[in-house]
């Protein structure tokens, strides 16, 4: 459908009331262009006046036990730092017509000094608090800047009025809270009713959503709170429920596709594996295992997600799936992300190959290394065994996707690592055979509701239960000072067979940095504190190789201690390295924290992981009370460090500790989504929104199931929707 004319919409924010030239370029380089855009600029937060007391009629609340929250309006007076000999701490004081309060921070002092000043408004939110020497306050309030205009009209208005971020070329035209709200409100009043609806009648009904034009007044100027949170619901619904329209479309063209490949049971070949194991499996090994069989003897390609925590056992599920496969005649691909792991994996697969063909001589099974570094004549062999189909299994890094590795008859790929391949190596590897079964799997666990919506295309297999001689890692947090004492656990404990990885964090990006520090870690501590011990180190000039053959001493204990300042995130299982001491560990994020923890407790022994970190961010924090938005960005890192290494001390569970990650740093940042091209969400929280995500799942699948391509009628918006919004998007990239 062309549309001739343009639409009003489209046009320059200059057409709008209070907005002259001059503040509608600046409103252009902040990115906000149209009226469209203008309308689509929601708020950050609100401040309900409904709730706005007197100082007097707070003080009552107060007196009253009132366990709420109560917003006053006060004129700054005067403010001081006290200084006691513990701590500094804020008092700043307010007056309004009916009395006095005040408002008390102990930490983020010298921000918030400057933030308060004399005969400026605030309007200011929090639970009242009386001392007992009759004090009325408030303790690390939330706080709004107004304009004494407002502070006059803000009481008994009953409304709620909204907070936007200035962009700061709007700020250098002298723009505030007030006047973007005016400019904002012309819009609204002028324009809302214009927005097309882009959901169709029967969706809107169905799910109870408000109509586009009044979920834009309410975001920017609520009615009341209920119109405001379902303003905001709609917004997020919209969302989501695109990107599921788009994962189901791609779901419904992969269904499509029907395999050339067929696998049957038909010899012994899992059983006598199974034989050769050393353990039993687990229940959730099992379980997992027959849900990838019922895959693959269907006659659709499989693409399953196996999600397990480190150490959990997911290789010996891959590897029993990959035979299953092989019994039938094909071959197998497993691709790692680095060479140490390719080699690891290839090592212990090959070892349980070879107790299996010894038993099983009738069919001898063969794996293959492909890496980057090998040398020309060991590659062209490797190369003709995997063309020729003498090679069963080929284990190898990215090296895999090279052109010139063809094989003869792929039929089931692994992908170990998943989050750290894009989305294009997956599929550059998986075209290499015809209607290929894939596993991908991920030691990083994403929470439920990240899987459900970026991988939403992927059934989802969990391992969630670890093998039963685990014991639950002891995690502890300690300051600097006491490194002393953990270097004398670590001596003792050597005693008892222990041994001890010591991690530091990365200095730079710069390999002679890092050598030069690790060298000095290394002399200093096996010449005073480690003196007596065997101690080993990797670092970052090492090649893998290097690496791995460090590792191997270090398996065959000829250190009792292995200092790295390099990466070990994936290495070879020790059984006997059951104590980690990870310095700096507030520099690494969550993940790769659970990830370091994982590399010890691995047997049967209690294992410690020992988080060190300077000595005032290991004293438990009083910050509850903290109001996040207004904390300087050191006092913002040292809050989330903190959050992550008590969320360590506190939880063994991956799950947990990638629920809690992702609420910390947005899902954005994290399992390498931003490179595998994940749009921003700007509404939808994947955490606490997950029924609605649930729902709008439901409702997309529904649709595609039965207008697979949206050709009805009643689902034409969403198709334009989709075919305007959506043509560069990656999960759209596929579907074509
Ligand atoms: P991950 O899931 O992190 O890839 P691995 O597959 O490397 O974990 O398994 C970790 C270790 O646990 C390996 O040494 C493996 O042999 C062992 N393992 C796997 N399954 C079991 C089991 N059911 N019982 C005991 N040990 C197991
Ligand atoms: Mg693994």
């Amino acid at each position: 459908m062309a549309e001739s004319k343009p639409n009003i919409l489209d046009t320059s924010v200059k057409y709008i009331k209070s907005i002259g030239p001059k503040r509608a370029s600046a409103f252009e380089k902040a990115g906000i262009q149209t009226i469209r855009d203008l309308l689509f600029y929601f708020p950050t937060r609100h401040l309900d006046r409904t709730t706005v007391l007197t100082v007097a009629q707070a003080y009552q609340y107060a007196l009253n036990g009132f366990d709420g929250e109560i917003t006053v309006i006060g004129k700054v007076v005067n403010k001081e730092i006290i200084k006691t000999r513990k701590r500094e701490i804020l008092k700043v004081f307010f007056k309004d017509k009916t009395g006095f309060f005040e408002c008390v921070w102990f930490s983020g002092v010298k921000y918030f000094y400057q933030v308060f000043n004399e005969n400026d408004f605030f309007a200011i939110s929090n639970k009242p608090e009386i001392d007992k020497y009759d004090h009325f306050k408030f303790i690390h309030p939330d706080y709004d800047k107004i304009t004494e205009e407002e502070s006059q009209s803000f009481l008994n208005t009953g409304k709620i009025i909204p907070f936007y971020r200035i962009p700061k070329e709007l700020k250098l035209t002298n723009l505030g809270d007030f006047g973007i709200r005016k400019i904002i409100h012309n819009a609204a009043e002028k324009y809302a009713d214009k927005i097309e609806e882009t959901l169709p009648e029967y969706i809107l009904q169905k799910h109870s959503l408000l109509s586009l034009p009044k979920t834009i007044l309410n975001f920017h100027f609520p009615e009341n709170k209920e119109k405001l949170i379902e303003a905001k619901r709609r917004m997020k619904f919209e969302e989501i429920f695109f990107l599921e329209l788009l994962v189901a479309l791609k779901k419904n063209k992969i269904q499509k596709r029907r395999k050339t490949h067929k696998y049957t049971i038909h010899s012994d070949l899992i059983k006598k594996f199974l034989s050769i194991l050393p353990f039993q499996l687990t229940q959730s090994q099992l379980k997992v295992l027959s849900e990838i069989k019922k895959d693959m003897l269907s006659d659709f390609p499989m693409n399953r997600l196996l999600q397990g925590d480190v150490g959990s056992g997911k290789t010996i599920v891959a590897l029993i799936s990959m035979l299953i496969a092989i019994d039938n005649g094909y071959q197998t691909a497993l691709m790692v992300p680095t060479e140490i792991l390719a080699d690891q994996h290839y090592k212990n697969i090959s070892s349980l190959l070879e107790k299996l063909n010894a038993i099983n001589p009738q069919r001898k099974i063969k794996a293959s290394l492909l890496l980057g570094g090998q040398n020309k004549t060991t590659r062209n062999k490797i190369l003709q065994s995997i063309e020729e189909k003498e090679t069963d299994i080929i284990i190898g890094t990215h090296a895999l996707l090279e052109e010139n590795v063809n094989f003869k008859n792929l039929s089931f790929v692994v992908i170990d690592e998943q989050h750290r391949f894009g989305v294009r190596q997956r599929a550059d590897l998986i075209s290499k055979g015809i209607d290929t079964d894939v596993l991908v799997m991920s030691a990083t666990p994403i929470p439920r509701t990240l899987t459900m919506t970026l991988y939403g295309d992927l059934d989802v297999s969990i391992i969630d239960e670890m093998p039963k001689n685990r014991k639950k890692i002891i995690t502890v947090l300690r300051g600097e000072k006491k490194l002393p004492e953990i270097y004398k656990f670590i001596k003792d404990k050597a005693k008892e067979n222990y041994q001890t990885f010591i991690v530091y964090p990365l200095v730079e990006e710069s390999d002679k940095l890092d050598l030069k520090a690790a060298t000095k870690y290394y002399d200093e501590l096996r010449t005073t504190f480690l003196q007596g011990l065997n101690v080993g180190l990797i670092h970052g000039r090492m090649s893998w190789q290097e690496k791995e053959e460090m590792m191997l001493k270090f398996l065959k204990k000829d250190f009792d201690v292995l200092i790295a300042t390099t990466v070990i995130e994936v290495g070879i299982d020790i059984p006997d390295a059951n104590i980690i001491l990870i310095n700096d560990a507030h520099r690494f994020g969550l993940s790769q924290l659970h990830q370091l923890r994982g590399r010890v407790g691995r047997s049967d022994k209690q294992a410690y992981c020992i988080l060190v970190t300077f000595d005032s961010l290991s004293a438990k924090q009083n910050l509850n009370k903290l109001n996040l938005e207004y904390l300087s960005q050191s006092q913002l890192e040292n809050y989330t460090a903190y959050v992550r290494l008590q969320s360590m001390v506190d939880y063994n569970d991956g799950f947990k500790i990638a629920e809690i990650d992702m609420k910390l740093r947005g899902p954005g940042d994290i399992f390498g989504i931003k490179q595998s091209g994940f749009p921003d969400l700007k509404y939808i929280n994947l955490i606490e929104d997950e029924k609605l995500i649930y729902e709008a799942k439901q409702s997309a699948f529904e649709i595609i199931r039965n207008d697979s391509n949206l050709n009805s009628e009643k689902n034409f918006l969403l198709k334009k929707k989709i075919i305007n919004d959506f043509k560069d998007n990656f999960i759209f990239s596929k579907i074509g």
